[in-house]
């Protein structure tokens, strides 16, 4: 009965975020969630969404209408030809679906639901994560029923990657198994393979049959180059991988509470590949169709008047690089503070890491220390929010870390 419901326990990053608004202390600083901020802390709308805001809100024709269950057609197709490029093969030979979603958490969920149907069911291949990974993945593939496993990702001791723990473990995986990768700016380490990597990740992955899923929440955001950072998928869409791609616009154009986002199929090259992409992008509207019938409108038309103008999508580039340009900035802010300091250990990790978020290497009891002592509040696994610093607080952080670090 209901009444055996056992509690859940909070969400920890909303936890937190509820704890930073309670805190009245004047100079406490929030490193915990993944938003961007602009130097003064406070939410940045890119100057090109409220111009498609502006525009979409100027317009008589506009009204609430339902959507298509795969959304919005001008939407999904520019968010294809984004991320998988406008030459791209794939989409030349229309072997890719693409469906709306509900941002890139209901992208990830599609996908997880998708192949626990079609794709494992007979099998029961697991689903490989990093480890450690965005804390939602866990929820929302162990929701649909599929067995999870990880792969080692970040060393401790370089605070970089752990190349071949990763690669040792996704070999000796049972053949066709799932394997997330995170696109770009990997959630919460900071720390991406380098291209040569890739290439060597993608060769174990061939030749395991594995199933690669690409996660890709940052896209122009991580280095501010929507190009370099969709790399990783582009390639192994050139190596011919059947794969799939959540893609959310929630950072790169700060459409966070919108939730617009994508998720793409692509199959092999080969004769029959139009048939196969059509018989699953029927079955996954039949998935959209019964959890949200069809995705919200609003948010996609502001990203689908920008990626669909030149002269906005041109701006919006812009845009892009006065966030991730401001985050690069405040990575060697701190790392030369910390440096200044001479605080104890080695920073270089700051810089060399790429997106939102730092893993800095602070333990669960350093963070719960500098939380109490200093207000300064990031997740227990070290993690910060890069975008949380600013040039008016960057420095009473570094002496936050240096007395938590010397204690
Ligand atoms: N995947 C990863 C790795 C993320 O970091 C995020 C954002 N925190 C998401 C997916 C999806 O976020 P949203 O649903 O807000 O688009």
């Amino acid at each position: 009965s209901a009444e055996k419901v056992p509690q859940a326990p909070e969400d920890p990053l909303f936890g937190l975020m509820a704890a930073y608004r309670k805190d009245t202390f004047d100079k406490k600083v929030d490193l915990g969630i993944g938003a961007y901020r602009d130097n003064n802390a406070k939410p940045w709308v890119l100057p090109v969404v409220k111009k498609a805001d502006d525009r979409l809100r100027d317009d008589p024709n506009l009204n609430h209408e339902y959507l298509p269950i795969a959304g919005l057609a001008e939407f999904t197709s520019a968010a294809q030809k984004l991320i998988l490029g406008v030459d791209s093969p794939a989409i030349k030979e229309k072997r890719a679906c693409s469906l709306q979603t509900i941002s890139g958490t209901g992208a990830v969920h599609l996908g997880a639901l998708f192949l626990a149907k079609f794709y494992t069911r007979s099998q029961n291949q697991p689903v490989y994560f990093s480890n450690p990974t965005w804390a939602n993945h866990n929820q929302i593939f162990a929701n649909v029923g599929l067995p999870i496993q990880t792969y080692p990702y970040f060393s401790a001791k370089t605070k970089g990657l752990d190349f071949e723990g990763m690669k040792s473990t996704i070999q000796s995986a049972t053949e066709g198994s799932i394997i997330l990768l995170h696109a770009c700016a990997h959630n919460p380490t900071g720390v991406d393979p380098t291209r040569e990597q890739w290439k060597e990740i993608a060769n174990i992955i061939r030749e395991k049959k594995h199933f690669p899923f690409f996660d890709c929440a940052y896209q122009g955001f991580a280095s501010g180059d929507l190009e370099n950072d969709a790399w990783a998928i582009r390639y192994f869409v050139e190596q011919g991988f059947e794969l799939c791609v959540a893609q959310s616009f929630a950072k790169n154009f700060g459409l966070y509470g919108e939730r617009a986002g994508c998720f793409h199929f692509v199959t092999s090259p080969g004769s029959d590949a139009g048939n196969t992409i059509s018989r699953i992008a029927s079955q996954l509207a039949i998935l959209q169709r019964s959890e949200i019938s069809n995705p919200p409108a609003y948010g996609a038309r502001i990203a689908s008047t920008v990626l669909n103008d030149p002269a906005l999508f041109a701006e919006w580039k812009e845009n892009l690089k006065t966030m991730s340009g401001r985050i690069i900035q405040m990575r060697k802010d701190l790392k030369s503070k910390l440096e200044e300091l001479g605080t104890p250990g080695t920073w270089n990790h700051i810089t060399d890491q790429i997106g939102m978020f730092s893993f800095t290497g602070l333990t669960e009891k350093q963070v719960l220390k500098i939380r109490e002592d200093a207000h300064v509040y990031m997740t227990k696994n070290g993690r910060i929010s890069m975008a949380g610093l600013n040039t008016n607080n960057v420095d009473y952080v570094a002496k936050a870390i240096d007395k938590v670090v010397r204690e």
